[in-house]
Formats: structure tokens, C-alpha cells, sequence
């Protein structure tokens, strides 16, 4: 059988994971059908900014989708890394290890669209919109996926469904076990902008109460990542722009002079979750689905992205009768499992050394960025963690 007579994929969520993964299949000539729960365009107006690393960009260019996305994006040319309260800080510069970039700043929306408009001339891909699964069942040959689209409830059968739905529905799916720790802590997002240019410098500072980021976006604009205890981002959400504002510079410091406007803060919970088991016959689970991580280091979307890479792969090379089947989706795990465990043990460790208030333990957290600073074998791996995600 060619490749093009083998029964379309589905996948269910056509966020920038599952978007990706059909286009990637397409590539490869496979054919695939993406249930997408949001009506066309409704995610172009989504602010959140995302951290692509390097290699992202390499897979974005590989699909045409990078031409789209250019006049998008920011490069992050510069990191810089610091402590309040304390004189450690480190500064990692694309130029020291011969990259173009360190990585780039792009909004959700802007991503979206450059997707959208590439998988518009995409013919093996049938995106459908407004279309919400609701079950998902196995059987010996296939799996089933129940859908809703304008109030009529359909079916559709496939050797592999992909749940690439950003973790709203697993707890729904019999076979699916996830690990969660809560981190108690909230993080509130937004844009603001400042007196002084960002001159393509990102920050991560970490504080007392959680750590914060703040990424070039745009021509002049930031966007903002700040975490902290619940009961502290609540707060951060209530207070007036002023105040908001000022507290943010006196946390922040003076690195880009006073801050002007900040645009509508938003929050979430933040999680670290993998799945567990997934004893899930010709069903994979993908993207925020099935890893979520912190986002200070800006891992998560970058490992979901070579979570799409990777299951391509391995799709193009089974038999088509193996599709689904135990061993294709243990070749799939397998190849995933080093990379996604390093995802979350460098997101976690990031987070435990630089944010647990602990006495005595910030006089080391700021011997530790200062030795940092010195040790290039240190700075090169987390220099190639964030820009390659190896
Ligand atoms: C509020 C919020 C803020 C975030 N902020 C940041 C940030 O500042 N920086 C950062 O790096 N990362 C951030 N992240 C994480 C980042 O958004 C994810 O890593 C990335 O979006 C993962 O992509 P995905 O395609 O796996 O999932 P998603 O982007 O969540 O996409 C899932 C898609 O599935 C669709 N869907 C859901 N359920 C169904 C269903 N039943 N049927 C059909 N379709 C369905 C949804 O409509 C959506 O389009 C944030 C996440 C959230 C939730």
C-alpha cells in the first residue's frame, strides 16, 4: 500500500503541536484529519508569547511555515540572568557560541496564523473547525473518536489517533495515568513596555516569590511572565496599572528604566505533569497533552514540537499495517523519553534552585550564577538546552 492509501490520522486539537504534525505528515505524503474544538481564526488575537528555540525555527523553515512567521517574531540574541538581591547574575550571548539567535519571541496568534495559512494550501490535510471530540474508544484494529460539529455528533475510525488537545480531556481517556506536581504557584502574563529598547536582551530574574521573565516582543515591547503563590498573583492581577507598574520595576530593577503601560494581565496555574502510563492501544498522546512544564526556562512548547518531529518519524516508517499498533507506539516512547525527561528535570531544578525562599540558600543560589558565569562547559550546555532543547 503507498503511503497516500493508508485511512487519514486523526488528530484531535489543531493547536501549534497538532497543526505542525499534520503538516509534517503531509511532508511525508500521510494523509490526516485534525478535529479542531475553536472556530477558524479565533486564536489569532492570542497574545501569549511563546520561546522558540533554534531548532523549532529549523522545523518551522522545513514546512514554509518560518517565511509566515518572520516579520513575527523577535530574536533573543541575549540572556541575561539574574538574582535579586544579590550581585550574581550571568549573560549568555549568541555571538559567544556562533549561533544566529538564541532563540525567538512569537506570539500564539501569530504562530496560529502562519500555520492556518500554510495548511490552506495543504490538500492532505482536512482541518475541520468547530469540530470538539468528545470520546475517544479502542478497539483491536483501530480507535474511535466521537466528535461534535454544529450540535450533530459523528464518528470517525483511524489505526492511530493523536491527542494533541493541550491536556484539557485525558482525564476522560481509560488508560491514561498522569503525575502532577503542583507548584502552588500562579503565573500572570502580559505585554508591557518600557522606557529603554530591549536591544533582543531576554531576562529571567529570579526572586523570592517565584521567577519571572521578561522577553523581547516586538519593536519595543516585553512580554511578561511573572510567578509567584497563588494569594501574591492574585494580588498582582488587582492592583491598578500604576501600582502594578512600580511594583513590577522594584522587583524587576532598573535594567530598562521605569516601565510605561501594561496591557490586560492574564493567569494560569502552574503544573509539571507527564503521563504515566499509556496503555492506550493506537492512541499517542503528544504537545501540552502529554508534558506540561514551568515556563520559565521556555521549554515546553519546543519539546512538544519534537514530540511532532519525532512521531512523524516513526509514523513514515511503519509498516502500514503496524500503525498503531504496541510497537510502533513503544518505538515512538522510547524515542521520546531522554528528551522529555531532561525537559522536565532542567525546568524543575531551574525552578528549585533560584526560587525556594530558603535561609541560606540564596547566599548560594548567588555563588552559584556567579561561578556560572565563569564556566563556559556550564554555559554551553544551558546555552544548547534552550536554543536545541538537547
Ligand atoms: C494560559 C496559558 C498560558 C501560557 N503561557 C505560556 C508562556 O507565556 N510561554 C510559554 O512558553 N508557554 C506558555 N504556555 C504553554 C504553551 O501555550 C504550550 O506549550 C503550547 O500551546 C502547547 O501547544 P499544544 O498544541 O500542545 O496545545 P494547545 O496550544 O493548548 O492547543 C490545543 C488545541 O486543541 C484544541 N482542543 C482542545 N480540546 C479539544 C477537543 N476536545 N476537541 C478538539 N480540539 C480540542 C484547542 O482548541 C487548541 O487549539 C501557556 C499555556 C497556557 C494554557
Amino acid at each position: 500500500m503507498s503511503e497516500t492509501m493508508r485511512e487519514p490520522i486523526i488528530i484531535v486539537g489543531g493547536g501549534p503541536v497538532g497543526a505542525t504534525l499534520a503538516l509534517l505528515l503531509a511532508q511525508k505524503g500521510i494523509a490526516t484529519t485534525v478535529l479542531e474544538a475553536r472556530k477558524k481564526a479565533a486564536a489569532y488575537t492570542e497574545s501569549r508569547a511563546l520561546a522558540l528555540s533554534f531548532g523549532s525555527r529549523k522545523i518551522l523553515e522545513k514546512l514554509g511555515v518560518w517565511t509566515a512567521l518572520a516579520p513575527h517574531v523577535t530574536a533573543i540574541n541575549t540572556i541575561h540572568v539574574s538574582q535579586k538581591g544579590s550581585l550574581g547574575r550571568s549573560i549568555l550571548r549568541a555571538q559567544d557560541f556562533n549561533l544566529a539567535a538564541l532563540g525567538y519571541v512569537v506570539s500564539y496568534g501569530a504562530l496560529s496564523a502562519a500555520l492556518d495559512e500554510v495548511l490552506a494550501n495543504t490538500t492532505i490535510v482536512n482541518f475541520v473547525f468547530e469540530a470538539s471530540a468528545e470520546a475517544i474508544t479502542y478497539h483491536p484494529t483501530h480507535a474511535t473518536v466521537t466528535y461534535r460539529q454544529h450540535q450533530f455528533s459523528q464518528s470517525l475510525n483511524s489505526a492511530l489517533v493523536v491527542l494533541a488537545d493541550g491536556g484539557r480531556g485525558l482525564d476522560e481517556i481509560a488508560g491514561m495515568v498522569k503525575e502532577t506536581k503542583d507548584y502552588g504557584h500562579d503565573a500572570l502574563i502580559s505585554k508591557v513596555s518600557a522606557e529603554l529598547p530591549h536591544n533582543h536582551i531576554a531576562y529571567e530574574r529570579f526572586t523570592a516569590h517565584g521567577p519571572m521573565a521578561l522577553l523581547p516582543n516586538g519593536a519595543r515591547d516585553f512580554s511578561l511572565v511573572w510567578t509567584g503563590k497563588k494569594a501574591y498573583v492574585n494580588n498582582l492581577l488587582n492592583l491598578s496599572d500604576e501600582a502594578f507598574l512600580a511594583l513590577f520595576h522594584a522587583e524587576f530593577g532598573d535594567r530598562v528604566g521605569r516601565f510605561l503601560t501594561v496591557a490586560k494581565r492574564m493567569t494560569f496555574p502552574l503544573k509539571l505533569s507527564q503521563l504515566k502510563t499509556t496503555d492506550t492501544p493506537h492512541l499517542v498522546v503528544i504537545g501540552n497533552a502529554a508534558q506540561t512544564m514551568h515556563p520559565v526556562a521556555g521549554q515546553g512548547f519546543n519539546v512538544g514540537l519534537r514530540d511532532a518531529e519525532s512521531l512523524a518519524n516513526c509514523i513514515a516508517s511503519s509498516a502500514p499495517e503496524r500503525l498503531g499498533d504496541e510497537k510502533m507506539l513503544a518505538d515512538y516512547r522510547v524515542s521520546r523519553q531522554t528528551d522529555t525527561k531532561n525537559g522536565l528535570l532542567f525546568t524543575d531544578f531551574l525552578v528549585n534552585i533560584f526560587s525556594n525562599d530558603i535561609v541560606g540558600v540564596s547566599g548560594l543560589r548567588s555563588i552559584g550564577l556567579g561561578v556560572f558565569d565563569m564556566v563556559k562547559p556550564i554555559k554551553a550546555h544551558l546555552v544548547s538546552k534552550m536554543s536545541f532543547g538537547k
